[in-house]
């Protein structure tokens, strides 16, 4: 299996290098030459543990690993880091399955590739022959950073900056980041929103002369972000995962079609179910939920991409993103495979901030749904499941919860539904516990951690116990111009 690039069909590059490089030439994305097909039966997958189906889908993609590297690598990403032995458990609530991707080290679903993502990269930098240090450049809207750093720090042989908009997340997302340890670790806040952040990452990888710079002082850049395929391929795992599970469960017949909604910003969670289904599992519709940055339900409406709108602040800041890096992964595919077709749609995104498919692509996005919550919405939503069930949910998770409602309610489709469960929700304990009861607005962060444990009778993760009383390690700002000065100053 090899891996093309989205703009240039020519550039074809092994698993291990896409990993390395992370983006292509030309700011194109690595796509696997074709989707491969899971060769070991669902009722075999359903005995398995998460490990065990996380290794069955990954050999398919990252043909040039062996089998004891692969295994390596997933062995040291899934192991006690994760609260549970299930590693992404499914909650059965209110008529849905709630796939609680949010048990590793920073209580966010980026976990789930984030901590394979370093040992893919320096297996990859070993196969490679590659001697330089690694530089991973990453822009976050909050919890890419926490969960990227939480895997790097400490790592031999890379260095990681991260680079948030300020006052753009959370007070715990902020004290997650500042708090890092480790000397190969730095955290930027940006006079910026997320896109502006990811723009100013976006160029620096495509900067030959700074590689070049950085490359004399021995060192390479690559990505965490959610385009590297080191990432991408690791999420697929949690869906055939899930849907295994459901059948292990006896709440499904092997067979059976599903539903997958997930809340979506980057649309990098969304497409690995896209991938799952076409690798075989049984998945009939996927249903994007957006917040009020809404960009992505406009697009699956009317076919039109267009980033030109005000960029809101919501309770959902993860899901704050007005360019869905991977949905060009989609496009590519929906145009048959067309660099050449891609690339001008992209290279209209970049130029007027907005492209039209056409109605033959239009047509093979029919397996996708596309709805949006409102802040009103999305806080009712966790109330109204609070009082009915006592299971609280994130905001990110209530957006999913509540365009799935407003799907079930717009369609009649009763098929059984994963419902992907982003965030716990003491990541974001305040927006969470101010939807419960406005009374909460005005007390402190930590109090309202200790009284949402109450409330839904959960422990208090240890990734919230860990910043409650540590120091911060990072107090570095710098305008979207200064992004390349705070990073090459880093690597003295
Ligand atoms: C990143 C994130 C999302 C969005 O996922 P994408 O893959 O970017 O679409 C949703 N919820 C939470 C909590 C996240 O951290």
């Amino acid at each position: 299996m090899n891996f093309v690039s989205t703009r240039n069909d020519k550039e074809v590059v092994t698993a291990s290098q896409g990993i390395l490089k992370g983006l292509a030439e030309n700011s194109g994305l690595y796509v696997p030459e074709k989707i491969p097909a899971l060769d070991v039966s669902m009722d075999k997958l359903s005995k398995m543990s998460y490990q065990d189906v996380a290794y069955e889908v990954m050999k398919l993609y990252f043909t040039d690993f062996t089998e004891e590297e692969l295994r390596n690598c997933i062995n040291n990403a899934y192991d006690d880091k994760f609260d549970t032995k299930e590693i992404a458990p499914l909650v059965s609530c209110d008529k849905a399955y709630f796939l609680e991707l949010f048990h590793g080290a920073t209580i966010a679903f980026k976990d789930m590739a984030l901590s394979i993502l370093p040992h893919l990269m320096i297996t990859s930098a070993r196969k490679n022959n590659v001697s330089n240090d690694i530089v991973i450049l990453t822009a976050t809207s909050g919890d890419t950073g926490k969960a990227a750093l939480a895997g790097f720090a400490g790592v031999d042989g890379t260095k990681i900056v991260v680079f948030y908009p300020n006052g753009g997340v959370s007070r715990i997302q902020e004290l997650q980041m500042i708090t890092t340890k480790g000397d190969n670790t730095k955290v930027v806040a940006i006079d910026g929103n997320f896109d502006e952040a990811q723009t100013g990452v976006k160029k620096m990888f495509t900067d030959a002369d700074l590689a070049k710079r950085i490359g004399e002082k021995g060192y390479q850049f690559s990505s965490a972000n959610s385009i590297n395929i080191g990432r991408l391929v690791p999420q697929i795992a949690y869906y055939v995962y899930s849907y295994a599970k459901l059948v292990d469960n006896s709440e499904i017949s092997n067979g059976d079609l599903i539903n997958v909604c997930v809340p979506t910003g980057n649309f990098g969670n969304i497409l690995a179910a896209y991938y799952a289904k076409n690798m075989g599992v049984p998945i009939a519709k996927l249903i994007c939920a957006s917040n009020e940055n809404k960009v992505l339900y406009d697009f699956f409406k009317t076919g039109t991409y267009d980033k030109n709108r005000d960029f809101k602040l919501t309770n959902s800041p993860s899901m704050d993103i007005l360019i869905s890096s991977n949905l060009e992964r989609l496009i590519h595919m929906c145009a048959g495979r067309d660099a050449k077709k891609n690339s001008e749609l992209m290279n209209q995104l970049t130029t007027t901030g907005k492209y039209d498919i056409t109605d033959d692509m239009k047509a093979k996005l029919d397996d996708f749904y596309g709805d949006f919550a409102t802040q009103e919405e999305t806080g009712k939503t966790i109330r109204d499941l609070y009082d009915k069930t006592g299971y609280i949910i994130d905001t990110h998770t209530a957006v999913a919860k509540c365009v799935y409602d407003k799907y079930v309610a717009a369609t009649g489709d009763t098929t059984k539904t994963v419902i992907a469960s982003t965030a716990s929700p003491f990541k974001f304990t305040r927006s969470v516990m101010t939807a419960i009861d406005p009374k909460y607005d005005s007390w402190d962060d930590f109090d309202l951690v200790d009284e949402l444990s109450k409330l839904g009778n959960v422990p208090i993760p240890n990734a919230i116990k860990e910043i409650r009383d540590a120091n911060i390690l990072h107090d570095n700002k710098c305008s979207v111009s200064g992004m390349e000065e705070a990073v090459t100053s880093f690597l003295k």
